[in-house]
């Protein structure tokens, strides 16, 4: 493993930040999407998106309801830690993630961008209003599906389906316009326009450092791979930190 180089690289950068994807949270116990074990695998990206929310959102809270009760049930893991560590420590400015689980928050990240939005959250598609996503399931629990909120409207979750617009994407390109290095974790960077982030802090002469168990398109660019479990190498870094600061 190559964390003696990522924790000299970190150490001598300025504005450096995290680029986050599902894989940081298989260790949690929540399957990513395109890895060997992936969602899609098992079933089609289409329950996922804004079409089939629209023509059968009972069927869309079908599936989507068990990803919910999965997601409630996961914790942080090492790698998540590990990375709320290194922000306090000041070596890490931003968390941008690709995940709706709310985990980096869990455990500790202060500074996150939520790209895709967050499951932790619904909203009522007709007169707007918030609810806490364990308030949903349990409207769900007294059969009624799909959710309906208190105007009659239907209730939806507030993460960014397939065929809807990135949120925080403009926030989230102007960090990486700041930064002089990203750490990619756990993410195949095969997700347009988030996997702009990391190209656009190359492009402005950035480091890119990617960590992944699989290739990624990027890889070819990237001024460190290491294909290994983000909770393992995340850890190394921070005891080389503080091995390195005292
Ligand atoms: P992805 O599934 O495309 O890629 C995840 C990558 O992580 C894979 O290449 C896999 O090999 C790698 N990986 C898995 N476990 C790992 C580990 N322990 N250590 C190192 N690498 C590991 O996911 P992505 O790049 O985040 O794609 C983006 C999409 O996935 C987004 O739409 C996002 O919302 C969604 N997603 C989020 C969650 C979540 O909130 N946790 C879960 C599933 C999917």
């Amino acid at each position: 493993m190559d964390c003696e180089r990522v924790t000299e690289l970190l150490m001598s950068s300025t504005y450096a930040i995290a680029f986050t994807g599902a894989g940081i949270s298989t260790a949690s116990g929540i399957p990513d999407f395109r890895g060997p074990n992936g969602l899609w695998r098992k079933y089609s990206p289409e329950l996922a998106s804004i079409e089939y929310f629209e023509r059968n959102p009972k069927g869309f809270w079908d599936f989507y309801s068990l990803r919910m009760r999965g997601l409630f049930e996961a914790e942080p893991n090492k790698a998540h830690y590990a990375l709320a560590e290194l922000e306090k420590l000041g070596l890490i400015k931003a968390v941008i993630t690709q995940n709706i689980d709310g985990l980096h928050q869990k455990a500790g990240s202060k500074n996150v961008i939520e790209l895709h939005g967050t499951m932790r959250r619904c909203y009522c598609t007709n007169c707007g209003k918030s609810y806490d996503s364990k308030e949903v399931l349990k409207i769900i629990d007294q059969g009624i599906s799909p959710p309906k909120c208190s105007c009659g409207g239907i209730i939806r979750p507030d993460v960014v389906l397939f065929g809807e617009p990135v949120k925080g994407i403009y926030e989230a390109l102007n960090i990486a316009y700041d930064a002089d290095l990203v750490l990619s974790i756990g993410s195949s960077l095969t997700v347009y326009p988030a996997n702009l982030i990391p190209q656009v802090v190359k492009e402005h002469r950035g480091k890119l450092i990617i960590i992944n168990m699989e290739e990624t398109p990027l890889d070819e660019i990237a001024d460190i791979v290491i294909r290994d479990r983000v909770e393992e190498v995340l850890p190394c870094i921070v005891e080389n930190v503080k091995k390195l600061i005292g």
